[in-house]
């Protein structure tokens, strides 16, 4: 073996969601990036099927949404089970609906903008060894029979579930598993169910059926009564049971390509970060698919963690920014574990108040107003904020919208997420945005388009990821430059 030497700002270990959008966005920094992908080839196998409007935002803020939305469908509510479903019509967002499609698509988008802003993806790279002291951390991998060492200022560990990094960090990942052998195949169908999502669950188990767009259908369902080791070979016979069994139909499934039968787990880490390694994703948290929350929980890590990394590469960013990575996502994935964990015990439930606790969630569905409104928020990624601190302008921590901005040259940003493609910090206002002039480098400035709206003698500062840093009333021009050296550190010279 020998010993090739490689350096980058980051190592991402993972190609999946999580990793790709890190990567894009390191890269588009100005960033060196490497991801380290054990796998060979692209996957092809596609798990998550629902994409959220907060990501949908996140992406918009990338310039990729449109592309995706086209390769899906969009509907405007979730049916978890009988009759409850989750509304999402009548969010406050330019995107209120749940896009249907499969994870491959949001792979290949994520995968092809990394690599146009010049990530370095490596394929086939298996992680063998990793050190860090207070200056780099160290990553041996062996790719094509090769020992090779890359060494790095940070490192993210993005690869899922069974993380390498976690367990090389010995960093531990509790928990326990919620539900065991659901069974996963890919089938043709000889009736086609009348909607894009046909979901039930009966006290004998539940079955979920989408269409990938070309003919195929991925089913995912779950049979009390048959509970097997997940080494134990699946037959379409057990799928065609419980499926005709839970659906009260039978939709014909033949020609099975592909089946699988899987354990889902109610993890999360207690630390996202060790020193100079971070875990995102389902490296960091693990939940069961019930809501569809998984993938794009793990996406709007990378969006929190992608702008602090960067920051702290080119030397600016404040002190601790790295630690509000733990700060803002631990909890989220606590809730995100939550909520997913209370709609998989209720959709399974079998004991008699539960039933009767679920049958009345079911019958008051169009009555729960507020709480089904919380709901649609939370599963959305639309009502997430992060905390502020104490007297803060209560914008900050919030998620700010597509606020519709001055044009002040033809082809300049006429949206928030328009102006967060820059991968810079926005700045709004009306006044004294000269102000910003020092850190063009890291922000850019825009006025609200009605000078008379809300905003009218707010000025409010965007971090990267879409949430409010900083908001003053009429602040002074001092007060404006405290607020950008305290986000935006010393300006360069
Ligand atoms: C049946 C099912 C349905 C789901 N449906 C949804 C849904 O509708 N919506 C949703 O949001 N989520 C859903 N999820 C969850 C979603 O698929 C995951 O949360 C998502 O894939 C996590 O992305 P990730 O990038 O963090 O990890 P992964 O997608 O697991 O990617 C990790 C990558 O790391 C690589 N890797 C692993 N170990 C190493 C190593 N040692 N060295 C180098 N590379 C390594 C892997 O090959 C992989 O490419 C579903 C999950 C399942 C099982």
């Amino acid at each position: 073996m020998s010993d090739k030497q490689f350096t980058s700002d980051v190592v991402i270990v993972g190609a999946g969601p999580t990793g790709l959008l890190l990567a894009g966005d390191l890269a588009t920094a100005g960033l060196r990036v490497t991801v380290l992908e054990k796998r060979a080839t692209e996957s092809n196998l596609t798990r998550a099927f629902a994409v959220h409007a907060r990501t949908l935002e996140q992406l918009d803020a990338r310039g990729l949404a449109e592309e995706l939305i086209a390769t899906g469908t969009a509907l405007d509510s979730l049916r978890l089970f009988d009759r409850l479903s989750v509304e999402f019509g009548h969010l406050p967002t330019r995107f209120p609906f749940v896009l249907i499609t499969p994870q491959s698509n949001t792979e290949r988008l994520l995968n092809d903008r990394a690599l146009k802003a010049g990530a370095t993806i490596v394929r086939g790279a298996e992680l063998l060894a990793l050190r860090q002291d207070g200056r780099s951390v160290g990553l041996d991998i062996r790719v094509e029979g090769e020992r090779v060492t890359h060494t790095a200022q940070y490192a993210v560990g993005a690869d899922g579930v069974r993380s390498t990094v976690r367990d090389l960090l010995g960093i531990p990942y509790p928990g326990e598993s919620v539900i065991s052998s659901v069974l996963l195949a890919d089938v043709r169908l000889e009736r086609e169910p009348q909607e894009v999502l046909t979901v039930n669950a009966t006290s004998q188990g539940f079955a979920f059926m989408v269409p990938f767009g070309d003919g195929w259908y991925r089913v995912i369902a779950w049979d009390r009564t048959r509970q097997r080791p997940d080494s134990d070979p699946v037959s379409l016979a057990e799928i065609v049971d419980i499926t005709r069994t839970v659906y009260g139909v039978d939709y014909g499934l033949h020609d099975a390509r592909w089946m699988s039968r899987f354990h889902s787990d109610e993890r999360q880490v207690p630390n996202y970060r060790s020193g100079r390694v971070f875990l995102a994703g389902d490296a960091a948290h693990c939940h069961s698919p019930a809501g569809g929350q998984g993938m794009n929980t793990g996406l709007q890590d990378a969006a929190n963690l992608s702008w602090k990394l960067a920051a702290a590469v080119q030397g600016w960013a404040p002190d601790a920014l790295l630690d509000t990575y733990q700060t803002e996502r631990h909890p989220v994935g606590r809730t995100v574990l939550r909520s997913s964990g209370a709609l998989v015990r209720m959709a399974l439930a079998r004991s008699a108040p539960t039933r009767a606790l679920r049958s009345a969630l079911v019958g008051a569905a169009g009555h729960l107003g507020p709480l089904a409104e919380l709901g649609a928020r939370q599963i959305s990624g639309i009502g997430i904020g992060y905390p502020a601190p104490r007297n803060a302008h209560h914008l900050v921590g919030r998620r700010i919208p597509d606020l519709r901005l001055a044009v002040d040259e033809p082809g300049g940003p006429a949206r928030l997420h328009e102006a967060l493609r820059s991968g810079r910090f926005v700045l709004v206002g009306n006044d004294e945005l000269s102000v910003a002039e020092p850190w063009a480098d890291r922000v850019v400035t825009a006025a609200p388009a009605d000078p008379h709206g809300k905003l009218r003698d707010t000025v409010l500062l965007v971090r990267p990821d879409g949430y409010a840093a900083w908001a003053a009333v009429d602040p002074s021009r001092g007060e404006l430059r405290t607020a950008l050296t305290q986000w935006l550190g010393t300006p360069p010279k």
